[in-house]
């Protein structure tokens, strides 16, 4: 979503003849976009913005320093009390806003101050309660998203925010009430994506699974979208994510089984191993049904990767609880797995009700575990694919890129499960799908050579 919103931006800025620099010493503006998700994240954004500070003490740039996204929305008191020489917030609804903010700033800096407060952030429980309604140039931002010919993979949004009010969770109350796009939107920016040849789309959603969009009079759902956006295009990837376990419907691996270039991936988080945790987590399912929507998942669509999310230490959680999550990921053998500590967010509901009484040490121990049980999964399960092919979308030079050749680079792209490859390849191989045999496996990652021609 972050990176999504951060496009949009960078879309509007160029439109109001800013250029992007690398170097934030040289900017007029700098756009810092943060995730409230976790308390982790948000001591970094203030210490990046601290970094920005100092730049400008000593450059005198960059001349404006902005906040957006979640934790703007969260906590503008706390940031402005921390980091005061902050020009600028934003919250996610109102990005289509932040030219506009940062005119006023550049105008008048004082004046800009006493006014962003306020008015940088939406009360979406005025949405909720029906007495205001979401801006609706703010869809229109999404539509009029730049396509840019050189982005062979694109992220369209089909939903905004979240009602599910998990107890742990912040996003609810800064991405607002869910809302879901119209599907006329969503198939004229995928038909429009579609003729730059872009090689993959990832369709996004907090809890995309109960996508819902009455159209014509007729209810369109995330299977029936998924048909029309396949039909709407031929971009050889399409991707959706994050799916939620109480309203999936079995027609979504329907339409994954039936379409051939929706990718065999699903995210499904978890959260949690024990039924009890799940209940006070407010998450609407039980484990039995989790694991049961995977195992008709997987006699729909044979080889379905999939990835989890899990939270350790979350209030009141013991050893017990603990082994049912690890029994879990021992059961589900997902492909990958994002394994967090609870981090109490304001606000919330657990925040409210419950003492984040496990130690940070056992939650290390237990996060510990939990990696280490994934690790060896994943390692088993990539085992099994030494000696095969695969077709992998090249991203481009790997991080850790060892060749010193000048025409032979250190690839790295994903196949359709969204594994990790690395092969050897010219870079100009970015952006193009190539067949290449795996040669060796670690947790994470393929390793491959080539099938077809030489390096
Ligand atoms: N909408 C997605 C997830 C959004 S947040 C879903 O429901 O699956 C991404 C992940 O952050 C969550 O899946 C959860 O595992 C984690 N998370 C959210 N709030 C958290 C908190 N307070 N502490 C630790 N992890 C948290
Ligand atoms: Fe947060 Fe739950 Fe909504 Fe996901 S479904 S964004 S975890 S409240």
């Amino acid at each position: 979503m972050n990176k999504l919103d951060s496009e949009l931006v960078a879309g509007l800025l160029a439109k109001s003849d800013y250029q992007p620099t690398s170097d934030p010493a040289e900017a007029q503006v700098a756009i810092l976009n943060t995730c409230s998700v976790r308390d982790h994240a948000e001591q970094k954004a203030l210490s990046r913005l601290g970094h920005f500070d100092h730049l400008r003490r000593t450059s005198g740039k960059p001349e404006i320093i902005a906040i957006m996204g979640c934790f703007a929305q969260r906590s503008p008191e706390y940031i402005l009390q921390r980091v005061p020489f902050v020009d600028v917030l934003c919250g996610p609804s109102q990005i289509h806003q932040l030219p506009e903010l940062i005119t006023t700033t550049r105008r008048d800096r004082e004046k800009s101050k006493k006014i962003h407060t306020k008015r940088a952030v939406t009360d979406f429980r005025q949405i909720r309660s029906g007495k205001a309604s979401p801006a609706d140039d703010l869809e229109n931002l999404d539509l009029c998203r730049p396509v840019e010919e050189t982005q062979f993979q694109r992220f369209v949004r089909v939903q905004r925010g979240c009602d599910k009010f998990c107890s742990y969770c912040v996003v609810p109350f800064v991405r607002g009430p869910e809302s879901s796009r119209p599907v006329d939107h969503i198939l004229e920016e995928v038909r429009r994506i579609d003729q730059t040849g872009c090689k993959e789309i990832t369709l996004i959603g907090q809890t995309i699974s109960s996508y819902r969009f009455v159209s014509d009079g007729q209810t369109v759902d995330l299977p029936e979208l998924l048909y029309r956006v396949h039909q709407a295009c031929s971009i050889p990837r399409i991707r959706f994510i994050t799916s939620y376990p109480a309203d999936f419907s079995l027609n979504i691996f329907k339409a994954i089984a039936e379409l051939r270039r929706i990718c065999p991936y699903l995210h499904l988080p978890a959260q949690h191993g024990s039924n009890r945790v799940l209940q006070l987590m407010n998450r609407k399912y039980a484990v039995e049904t989790y694991l049961e929507i995977l195992e008709q998942g997987r006699r729909i669509v044979p080889g379905l990767s999939v990835a989890g999310d899990f939270i350790v230490g979350f209030p009141t959680e013991t050893d017990q609880d603990h082994n049912h999550s690890i029994t879990l990921l021992e059961n589900v053998r997902y492909k990958n797995c994002f394994i967090f500590k609870y981090s109490v967010r304001p606000g919330t509901l657990a925040e409210k009700r419950f003492t984040d009484d496990v130690s940070d040490e056992i939650k290390s121990r237990r996060h510990r575990q939990m990696l280490e049980v994934q690790d060896r999964i994943s390692r088993e399960d990539n085992q099994s694919l030494v000696g095969k092919t695969v077709d992998v979308l090249v991203e481009g030079i790997s991080k850790k890129n060892r060749s010193n050749q000048e025409n032979v680079k250190q690839l790295v792209g994903r196949t359709v499960e969204d594994k990790i490859v690395i092969f050897e390849g010219p870079e100009t191989l970015k952006g193009e799908i190539e067949r290449v045999k795996i040669t060796a496996v670690s947790s994470l990652t393929l390793f491959a050579e080539r099938c077809n021609g030489r390096n």
